[in-house]
């Protein structure tokens, strides 16, 4: 049976969410399924094989290609350069007399799978079926998946803590227990004000986390989960990427100190705290005790970037290597997916490193 969380908001597993469409319910009018593609395609092999009816509204896919409607709370997703070809979600109308609505999110129970890419249309979803009826949002145990995303829920809705909130959610069903990562994740919702702003560091630095991730479980990097190259032509850059780029006129650009190609733009540049990360203790102990320590020397000499387009030696499959000018050839600086030590003692990994000196920071 499903677990009241919150008035309209029940949690459950994959068996309750077969019930429902089985039998229909008297409360439950929506039902949000967070499982593998494996799974939504079995479910709806399940569902075919009893004849039990449904229609589909329309299916969204991370690329920014939409099958039905135009989407309205899609947000920054469309643009985001990770697995472009994937499903987000599909909508469909579902059980007797078709008066169940259905969602659908493919999503892994792992600690690396990408939570924060999916929560916007979860939990708006959850939002507009409280609005109409009452919601069932449930994965394949109701433990893991289905329980980070109410959590999410829950934080957003009520300006809880992710503490807080697990908490508050565990004092309806006592077992639930969302994997490291996605509680990981969570804890950037919250420093991210309850939203996923895919401007802030905090996300910059997640999604090249991800990026890395992918490198090293074998997945291949092409230039589709590369960033667009901002020394392209804005038309050519718009149509790689498949949506119009907006530029801000105020935010610096860094272009090539030996013939001016523009190398990466102020949006481009992942952010690392000087002296950061466990990496650096010795490193910063030895400043500390250094005469030398308020030399400029030891403020960070590069600047670490999003992999971009440009980079053709990145996207042969390299595992490190240098980063030299398209334009020119010139020396830039280097990569390495599993990570370069900045000059101020940070570890960042993976990293796409710049040297200040080979570029020069200037308005556009
Ligand atoms: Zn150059
Ligand atoms: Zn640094």
């Amino acid at each position: 049976m499903p677990y009241l969380v919150r008035e309209k908001l029940f949690i459950g597993d994959i068996s309750d969410a077969a019930a429902i469409l089985q039998n229909g319910s008297d409360e439950i009018t929506h039902i949000l399924s967070v499982l593998t593609s494996a799974s939504i395609s079995f479910f709806s092999e399940w569902r075919s094989s009893l004849t039990i009816p449904a229609k589909e509204i329309k299916k969204v896919y991370v690329g920014g290609d939409h099958v039905g409607a135009p989407d309205d709370d899609l947000g920054d997703i469309s643009r985001s350069p990770l697995s472009p070809a994937n499903l987000l979600y599909s909508l469909e109308y579902a059980g007797k007399d078709l008066k169940l609505v259905r969602m659908a999110v493919p999503l892994r129970d792992t600690e690396n799978e990408n939570l924060l890419d999916y929560l916007d249309v979860c939990l708006n979803f959850i939002d507009r079926s409280r609005k109409d009826g009452s919601v069932l949002v449930h994965c394949f145990a109701g433990v893991s998946r289905s329980a980070a995303i109410i959590t999410a829920y829950l934080m957003r809705s009520e300006h809880l803590s992710q503490e807080d909130a697990l908490h508050s959610l565990r004092q309806s069903c006592e077992f639930v227990c969302p994997n490291d990562g996605f509680l990981e994740q969570l804890k950037m919702f919250e420093e991210m004000g309850f939203k996923v702003d895919r401007s802030s560091s905090i996300y910059r630095r997640f999604r090249l986390r991800v990026l890395g991730k992918n490198y090293n479980s074998g997945a291949r990097i092409d230039s589709s989960k590369l960033g667009a190259d901002p020394g392209m032509p804005v038309s050519v850059a718009s149509e790689v990427e498949g949506a119009p780029r907006a530029r801000n006129n105020h935010s610096p650009t860094y272009r090539c100190k030996k013939c001016r190609r523009v190398v990466a733009l102020k949006e481009h540049v992942v952010d690392h705290v000087p002296g950061e990360g466990d990496a650096s203790s010795e490193w910063q102990k030895w400043r500390s005790d250094s005469l030398f320590n308020k030399c400029n020397e030891y403020e960070c000499s590069s600047i670490f970037i999003e992999p971009l387009q440009w980079m053709k030696a990145v996207e042969e499959g390299a595992s490190e290597g240098k980063l030299n000018c398209a334009h020119c050839d010139a020396r830039l600086g280097n990569f390495n997916w599993f990570g370069i030590q900045c000059s101020c003692g940070s570890w960042i990994s993976p990293a796409f490193q710049i040297h200040k000196c080979r570029v020069d920071a200037s308005p556009i």
